[in-house]
C-alpha cells in the first residue's frame, strides 16, 4: 500500500446512514392511506429500515430477492426503499394504475418474493393473488387489521414484523455493482421492460443530479415528490433527501391540486416535484380557490413535454421558478436539467423564458449526442435535429431478465427521443420517434403545436397527433379539450397558429373533447388517440 485512497463501496445504506449520523432530528412526514398525517425523523426512518432487514432476514428472505411495492409516497414506502435495498435485496416499485395482465406479467417476470401494499389496494392483490405465484410473503403496510386478514389468506402485517425484531446492527457488505432497485419501463407499446438501478448508479445519479445546476437540494429544503415513489424512484428525491438531510414531505394518496396546495402551505414546502398535469391541476386550484404557495420557490417539471405558459404560470402569479427535466426510466431519470448559465444572465426576461423552455443541460456524469438514421452524429447548433443518444454512470446497460446488450454498437442508448443540441449542450426535445408527424416528407413537432394549443386560454390540455393522409402521408390533428365552459371554435383555434408556425404544419382538424386518454404515469395515451382519430382524414377527404 502505497498513496492509496481509502476504498469505500457506493451503497444506498449509506445516504441513509449519512442521514441518520448527521440528520437524524430532521423530518420526515407522511400522508397515510387514511389521511392521517404521520411526523417522523430521518432517525426514525432509519431505525425502522433496520428492522425491515432484520424482519426479512427472520421471515428467510434471501439476499438478491425482488421485494415489490404497491403503495403511494409515504413513510413505510421509505424504509422498504431502504430496509430491502441496504440488506442486498433489491426494491421493485410496481405501479398500481397498470392494467392486472401487465401487473401479472412484471410480479412474474421480476419472481417477486414478497409484496408489500397499501390498504388502498388490498382488493386489487386479494384478486389478483391466485396469479401470483412468485410471491411468498403478501405484506400489507400497516398495523393488524382483521377486515384484510379475512380478505387475503396468510397476509403479515408491516407493523408486526417489525416490533417482533431488534434493528439490524450493521448492513451488509455490498458490492456497489450489484443491484438495488428494479422499475419497469411504461410499455405503451408491447410487454414493460425492467432497469435494474445499481447501488453505485443511484448513489452517482443522486451525487450527479444534485449539482447546483442540477436539483440543488439543501439541507434547508422540505422536499415534496408529488412524483410517485413508482415512477423512477420518485426521479431519486428519496435517496438525494437521505444524502442531504433535507426534511421530506410524502403526500399520501390524494394529488389533486386543492389537496396539494393545502399540504404545501402546511409543511412550508420548499422544493416540489411532479409531471406537467400535476401542475396544471395546482394551478387551476389555486386559480379557483385564490390560495397560493406561500413557501414554494421552485418546481422540478418533466417526464412529458412541457406547456411553455406554465412557466410563466408559476413566475409570474405565484413567483415560483420552475426547472424543467427530461429523464426515462432507462436514464434513472435525470438526463438533461434546466437551469440558465452566467453569460445569461442580461438576457431579457422574454429570452430567459425561451431558454427555460427546453429540457436543459446534462449534469456531469451523463453525455448526449444526436444523430442521423444511420448513426453519424448530428452538429450541435441548436437547429439540426436526430435521434437523440445518451450515455453514462446511470444509463441501462442491457433490460432486466435480457442476456443482449440495449446500446448501439459504439456504446450509446438510443433514447427514442428526438431533439436538437446546441454548444453548451442545451437540449430541446421535439417530439418522441413513434409520434412525430412526417408530412409530404417534412416533419412536424407534435410538442410545439401542443404547446402554441395550451397557451389559448379557452384551451386546457390538447394532444396533437398524426393522422393518416391520402396525398401527404400524414397530417397533423389537435384533439383538445376546453378550459370549463370556454367557447372556442375550431377556427379560433386554428387562426391562432397564425405566425406561430409555418402555415404547412397548422394542424388540419380539431376535434374537441372531454378529456384526453392518460397512462399510468400521467401522460397522454397517443397511440389511443392515434387509434381514434387515425383515419379521421381519409374518410373525411373520402
Ligand atoms: P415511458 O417511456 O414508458 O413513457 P418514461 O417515464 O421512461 O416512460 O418516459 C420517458 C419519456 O418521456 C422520454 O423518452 C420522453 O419522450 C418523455 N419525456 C420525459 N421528460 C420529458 C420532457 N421534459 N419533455 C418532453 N418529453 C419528456
Amino acid at each position: 500500500m502505497n498513496g492509496t485512497m481509502m476504498y469505500e463501496s457506493l451503497t444506498v445504506g449509506s445516504l441513509l446512514d449519512h442521514a441518520m449520523n448527521y440528520h437524524a432530528g430532521t423530518e420526515v412526514v407522511s400522508v397515510e392511506v387514511s389521511g392521517e398525517v404521520e411526523n417522523l425523523t430521518w432517525g426514525q426512518v432509519a431505525h425502522n429500515a433496520r428492522r425491515l432487514a432484520a424482519a426479512l432476514d427472520k421471515m428467510g428472505v434471501p439476499a438478491g430477492s425482488r421485494c415489490a411495492t404497491i403503495a403511494w409516497n409515504n413513510r413505510r414506502h421509505l424504509e422498504i426503499y431502504y430496509g430491502v435495498a441496504s440488506s442486498g435485496r433489491i426494491t421493485h416499485t410496481i405501479n398500481p394504475r397498470l392494467p392486472p395482465e401487465q401487473l401479472i406479467f412484471i410480479v412474474e417476470d421480476a419472481d417477486d418474493q414478497v409484496l408489500f401494499f397499501d390498504r388502498t389496494f388490498l382488493p386489487a392483490v386479494a384478486a389478483l393473488k391466485p396469479k401470483l405465484k412468485s410471491v411468498r410473503h403478501f405484506v400489507l403496510m400497516g398495523a393488524r387489521d382483521a377486515e384484510a386478514e379475512a380478505t387475503l389468506d396468510g397476509l403479515k402485517f408491516y407493523d408486526e414484523l417489525l416490533e417482533e425484531v431488534e434493528p439490524l446492527a450493521q448492513w451488509p457488505e455490498i458490492d456497489e455493482r450489484s443491484p438495488a432497485a428494479l422499475c419497469y419501463t411504461s410499455g405503451t407499446t408491447g410487454n414493460p421492460k425492467g432497469v435494474q438501478y445499481t447501488h453505485r448508479s443511484t448513489v452517482l445519479h443522486s451525487l450527479g443530479g444534485n449539482q447546483p445546476d442540477g436539483l440543488a437540494i439543501s439541507a434547508r429544503d422540505t422536499v415534496l415528490p408529488v412524483v410517485p415513489m413508482f415512477h423512477v424512484n420518485a426521479w431519486g428525491v428519496p435517496y438525494v433527501t437521505a444524502a442531504v438531510g433535507a426534511k421530506l414531505v410524502l403526500p399520501g394518496p390524494h394529488l389533486d391540486g386543492e389537496s396539494l396546495v393545502n399540504l404545501l402551505n402546511a409543511q412550508s414546502v420548499t422544493l416540489a416535484l411532479g409531471v406537467p398535469t400535476i401542475w396544471m391541476g395546482l394551478l387551476e386550484a389555486m386559480a379557483r380557490t385564490g390560495k397560493k404557495p406561500e413557501s414554494l420557490i421552485r418546481t422540478v417539471v418533466g417526464g412529458s413535454a412541457l406547456p411553455p405558459s406554465m412557466i410563466n404560470q408559476f413566475r409570474d402569479k405565484y413567483g415560483v421558478e420552475l426547472i424543467h427535466a427530461w429523464g426515462m426510466t432507462e436514464t434513472s431519470p435525470l438526463g438533461t436539467m434546466n437551469q440558465l448559465l452566467q453569460k445569461h444572465d442580461h438576457l431579457s426576461a422574454e429570452e430567459q423564458a425561451l431558454l427555460r423552455q427546453g429540457q436543459g443541460r446534462p449534469p456531469y456524469g451523463v453525455s448526449l449526442r444526436i444523430v442521423d438514421e444511420a448513426g453519424n452524429e448530428l452538429p450541435r447548433d441548436g437547429e439540426t435535429q436526430g435521434d437523440l443518444q445518451i450515455r453514462g454512470h446511470w444509463i441501462v446497460e442491457s433490460y432486466f431478465g435480457k442476456n443482449e446488450s440495449a446500446l448501439t454498437a459504439d456504446g450509446w442508448f438510443d433514447t427514442g427521443d428526438v431533439a436538437t443540441l446546441d454548444a453548451d449542450g442545451y437540449m430541446i426535445i421535439r417530439d418522441r420517434s413513434k409520434d412525430i408527424i412526417k408530412s409530404g416528407g417534412e416533419w412536424i413537432s407534435t410538442v410545439e403545436l401542443e404547446n402554441i394549443a395550451i397557451a389559448h386560454p379557452g384551451i386546457a390540455n390538447a394532444a396533437a397527433i398524426a393522422a393518416r393522409h391520402p396525398k401527404w402521408d400524414e397530417r397533423p390533428v389537435l384533439i383538445a379539450v376546453k378550459n370549463g365552459e370556454a367557447d372556442v371554435s375550431e377556427d379560433a383555434l386554428l387562426a391562432f397558429y397564425d405566425g406561430k408556425v409555418a402555415s404547412w404544419q397548422v394542424p388540419d382538424k380539431v376535434i374537441f373533447v372531454e378529456d384526453l386518454p392518460l397512462g399510468a404515469t400521467g401522460k397522454v395515451m397517443k397511440n389511443q388517440l392515434r387509434e381514434r382519430f387515425g383515419e379521421i382524414l381519409m374518410t373525411a377527404e373520402g
